[in-house]
C-alpha cells in the first residue's frame, strides 16, 4: 500500500500530544494545540491520516516555547509511545512471538523488513529504507520532521524513540538508537544507527565470523 501524498498516520499528532502533556502538563498541551491552531485535534482525536503540515506546525510551535531539552524529550517520548501503539494494535501477538523466538541476528532484519513495509504510516512522504554500509541502521530520505529545518544537531528524536522501543521489546532489550546523520544538520538523509547490547553483539559476531569470535572468547 502506498501513502497519499502529504499525509501521515495520526499517531504523529496523538502521541506527540500525549508526550507534551506528560512533560508540560495538560495545560501545556492545550496551549500548544491552541497556538498551533489545532485545538480540534484534542476534542476530536484523529482516527485517519492527517496532513504532514499539521505535524510540522505542532513541532514548530513547541519549538517556540519549550526548552531544547524538553522539546527533544517530547519528540523521543512521542516516538516511544507510537511504538507502544504499534505493538499493541498493529503487530499481532503470534508475529511478536515468532520474532521473539528467533535468534536476534535473524529477528533484527526481519523486523526491519516489516517496518519497511509499513513505513509510510509514520514517515508520510519521507522515504524509509534499511541502511546500507556498516552496521545495522535505517534511513529516511526527505524526512518530514526536519523538513525545512537547519540545526547544528540531529533533530529527529521521534524516530529514535520509535525504533528503539520496537527493537527493545522484540529483539534486544539493551539496544540504543541514535540519529547519526540528519538532513537538518547537513546530512544527505536522516540515518538511525543501532547499537546492540552485549548479547546480540556476541551472537552477531559468532554468526558473521565464527572462527574470529571463538578466538576472542577462548573460554566459551
Ligand atoms: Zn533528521
Amino acid at each position: 500500500m502506498t501513502h497519499a501524498a502529504g499525509l501521515i498516520g495520526p499517531n504523529a499528532i496523538i502521541q506527540f500530544g500525549e508526550a507534551v502533556a506528560a512533560l508540560e502538563g495538560v495545560a501545556g498541551r492545550e496551549r500548544l494545540f491552541d497556538e498551533a491552531g489545532q485545538k480540534a485535534y484534542l476534542s476530536h482525536p484523529p482516527t485517519a491520516l492527517v496532513p504532514e503540515t499539521d505535524v510540522l506546525r505542532l513541532h514548530a510551535e513547541f519549538r517556540r516555547f519549550a526548552t531544547d531539552n524538553r522539546r527533544r524529550s517530547a519528540s523521543w517520548l512521542a516516538g516511544r509511545r507510537t511504538a507502544d501503539y504499534i505493538l499493541a494494535h498493529r503487530i499481532p501477538g503470534f508475529a511478536q512471538a515468532i520474532i521473539l523466538s528467533l535468534p536476534r541476528f535473524i529477528a533484527a532484519p526481519l523486523l526491519g523488513a516489516a517496518i519497511a513495509k509499513h513505513a509510510w504510516t509514520f514517515t508520510g512522504s519521507g522515504r524509509f529504507q534499511r541502511g546500507r554500509g556498516q552496521g545495522f541502521s535505517f534511513e529516511i530520505q526527505d524526512c518530514v520532521l526536519c523538513r525545512g529545518l537547519t540545526s547544528e544537531r540531529a533533530e529527529c528524536e521521534y524516530y529514535c524513540g520509535a525504533f528503539e522501543r520496537l527493537y527493545a521489546v522484540l529483539v534486544d532489550p539493551d539496544v540504543k538508537v541514535v540519529e547519526t546523520a540528519c538532513k537538518a544538520s547537513g546530512g544527505a538523509c536522516c540515518r538511525f544507527a543501532f547499537t546492540w547490547g552485549e548479547g546480540i553483539r556476541r551472537a552477531l559476531s559468532r554468526a558473521l565470523d565464527p572462527v574470529g569470535a571463538r578466538a576472542q572468547q577462548p573460554n566459551r
